[in-house]
């Protein structure tokens, strides 16, 4: 790297001690070896980082400082940093795959996309899977919008392939947990339910929707008395899905929907897979909020 700069400043005429300086770096990026891979493609990406450099050497100079140029920072990053973090990203994930395959058992994931930006312009979405049993990384896969027929594809494509990936290593994957993204609904019925994998709506992702449904509703006139009752529903949502542990849908949905008369107090209801709230009896508690009329919400 050192040297096409080094040659411009003596052509330049700079001080003797920046020329000075120039050199004892270009000696300790040899002891570095940074000059084996000075091949011509590098050349070229200097070629044309060579005014960005000019100009961040005559501000060096005027500084009297040295740093290294924009064109090393970025060459040093693609050739040293980011190979070095996706090698021990590689190793890791085999240990983590060695585990799983000690372990037994079908997998347990929850998966997600994030975008690099919000709304629905992302360039980029990348796509990771946790191992619930191990709380673990399991895969991450980057998806870029170009190859898909738009952002909001990059969620399905991110998982595909990182089923892909799975079915590779030879595993089998008995639960997956994601949001409620259409596409990927569709295809896990249709792919992976047939395999045996059992599909479950992440209860964050639920939570999130009822509370600004119910932001909203609490918004209506005569309605404020709702507000009061947003964090016992959300908890009684929570509640639901922890109290079940066999994840039986007829109970889970009497469970939520008990919540109906609950917030009338009427603890008692007419579904026999939940006959009756599970909280103790609430005589003469101190109470926050007032128990809702049904017709005003
Ligand atoms: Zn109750």
């Amino acid at each position: 790297m050192g040297k096409s700069r080094k040659k411009k400043k003596e052509e330049a005429g700079s001080e003797t001690r920046a020329r000075i300086d120039e050199s004892e770096i270009e000696d300790e990026s040899d002891e570095m070896g940074w000059t084996q891979v000075d091949g011509g493609r590098i050349k070229s990406v200097e070629k044309a980082n060579n005014k960005r450099k000019k100009d961040n050497e005559d501000d060096s100079v005027a500084f009297g400082l040295q740093c290294i140029s924009p064109g090393t920072f970025f060459r040093h990053q693609r050739y040293y940093t980011i190979p070095t973090i996706v090698q021990a990203w590689r190793n890791e994930q085999s240990g983590i795959i060695r585990e799983l395959k000690e372990t037994g058992g079908g997998l347990i994931l929850s998966g997600d996309c994030r975008s690099d930006s919000p709304g629905h312009c992302a360039k980029y979405g990348s796509y990771s899977l946790i191992e619930d049993r191990i709380n673990k990384v399991l895969d991450v896969q980057l998806v870029q919008s170009s190859e898909v027929p738009s952002s909001s594809w990059c969620e399905l494509e991110g998982l595909k392939r990182s089923m892909q990936f799975l079915m590779d290593q030879d595993m089998q994957v008995s639960a997956l947990i994601t949001d409620r993204n259409r596409q990927v609904a569709k295809w896990v019925r249709e792919k992976m339910c047939s395999e045996g994998t059992k599909h479950f709506f992440d209860v964050w992702h639920i939570g999130k929707s009822v509370q600004k449904a119910l932001d909203a509703a609490a918004k209506e006139r005569d309605c404020e008395d709702l507000k009061l009752w947003r964090p016992a529903i959300i908890n009684h949502l929570y509640w639901t899905a922890a109290s079940t542990p066999t994840g039986d849908p007829d109970e889970m949905q009497a469970k939520w929907q008990s919540m109906i008369n609950h917030v009338q107090d009427i603890h008692e209801h007419s579904s026999p897979a939940f006959p009756s709230c599970a909280h103790p009896p609430l005589e003469g508690e101190a109470r926050n909020k007032e128990w809702l009329e049904p017709g005003t919400t």
